[in-house]
């Protein structure tokens, strides 16, 4: 066999291990790129998958056996309509047999939801609780709920592993939390303590941080670089910006608390120790006494505030949404995002408060200067946070495709 030409003898023997290495991680990287496209925009044709990453069709053909293979992709559904000459494209798509366990413990309810490759909710169960539930209880919920779905996850799924969302401050690297003070856990090793439990890969991350991810990669933010996302629940206000694709960590996880940015400076004392967070101010709590309910989900508070001519409720959510006007107006000066996305209890007051809103956003006050800046409500509702807890565990798990 002739060896290949070197110019440079420095090279020596080195080139082509060096090269052999090369190689394998331009496969990878290669597959990784097909199997994201495929999870997060849906099915595709060879061609079009040819198109969108500039390999050549016989790479292309190489690359999607290979994941097929691997059991990662399958064939999708027949393309009909599409008034092409010619034969219908076939297409490929994510296999959604390949699921993660998605976990949302919140201060009324722990969700344990299955989530396929592709980000289809393929099924949730919502377990109410009277008072917010310890950690060792979620602990034995979430094993109670897996158990009772365990015939059909075996049947039906490959489980690569468990996301859990949880609203309060949470390490990155270990996914203890150090406090969740809408759940009251200090301290508590949650993910560590579910691995033992169900036997399998857990990951946890704040639950802004992860509605932030699900929003950017199959929500209103899909495609988008530059999102900061703000997320208004009955216990407060979470926040997850994402800087360049990559969700904004901070140390050890804890950026993006944009609930205690401070709005008032003489309003109501925050949890924090502080006074006038946007959280304690921009607040649903501080609207339910006008609608006379103690609780109420987003699609009714839609509805309610559509109808109502309450005075006083709506100077209420005229005074909220002024104070969460100012705070957009920051965040857009700090962050320099292409999308505002809010969601919860915020994507209730972006419906009946736009235009004020999108002033705040797109007026920038530094040189005066008008950007276009987008300001969307969240696409996925109440899907976001098992969507993003999953995208947690296919990040980490699925797509960076090893093997
Ligand atoms: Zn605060």
């Amino acid at each position: 066999m002739a060896q290949p030409t070197m110019t440079d003898e420095r090279a020596g023997g080195a080139l082509q291990p060096a090269a052999a290495s090369t190689n394998a991680h331009v496969r990878q990287r290669n597959l990784s790129t097909v199997l994201g496209i495929l999870h997060h925009d849906g099915p595709h044709s060879r061609a079009e998958l040819v198109r969108r990453t500039g390999l050549t069709r016989s790479t292309m053909t190489v690359l999607t056996a290979e994941l097929m293979e691997m059991g990662l992709i399958r064939d999708g559904p027949a393309r009909g309509g599409s008034g092409r000459v010619g034969r219908p494209g076939v297409l490929v798509e994510a296999n959604p047999e390949v699921a993660a366990v998605a976990v949302h413990p919140e201060s009324d309810a722990i969700t344990v939801a299955v989530v396929g490759l592709g980000g289809g909710v393929l099924r949730r169960v919502r377990y109410d609780t009277p008072a917010p539930a310890s950690a060792r209880e979620t602990v034995r919920v979430v094993r109670s709920i897996v158990d009772g779905m365990s015939a059909d996850l075996e049947r039906d799924h490959r489980i690569v592993g468990v996301g859990v969302a949880v609203p309060g401050l949470v390490r990155s690297r270990t996914g203890r939390v150090l406090l969740a003070p809408h759940l009251g856990w200090r301290d508590e090793s949650i993910a560590e303590a579910l691995s033992k439990s169900l036997g399998r890969y857990v990951i946890a991350a704040n639950d802004a941080s992860v509605g932030a991810r699900g929003e950017s990669v199959f929500g209103a933010g899909r495609g988008v670089r530059n999102i900061v996302f703000a997320n208004g629940t009955s216990a407060g206000i979470g926040g997850g910006v994402i800087i360049g694709g990559e969700v904004l960590n901070g140390t050890e996880g804890f950026a993006g608390e944009l609930g205690h940015t401070v709005v008032d400076r003489n309003g109501a004392r925050c949890h924090c120790g502080r006074r006038g967070c946007l959280e304690a101010e921009v607040s649903l709590q501080r609207l339910l006494p006008h609608l006379a309910r103690t609780h109420i989900d987003e699609d009714e508070l839609d509805i309610a505030l559509g109808l109502s001519r309450d005075p006083a409720l709506l100077a209420e959510v005229s005074r909220q949404a002024e104070l969460l006007s100012e705070a957009l107006t920051d965040f857009v000066n700090l962050f320099s995002p292409d999308m505002v996305v809010l969601s919860g209890y915020l994507g209730n007051l972006l419906s009946v408060s736009r235009e004020r809103l999108t002033d705040a956003v797109r007026v920038h006050p530094v040189g005066g200067e008008t950007r276009s800046v987008r300001l969307e409500r969240s696409k996925l509702r109440s899907s976001l946070m098992l969507v993003g807890a999953a995208e947690l565990v296919f990040a980490d798990r699925v797509l960076p495709v090893t093997g």
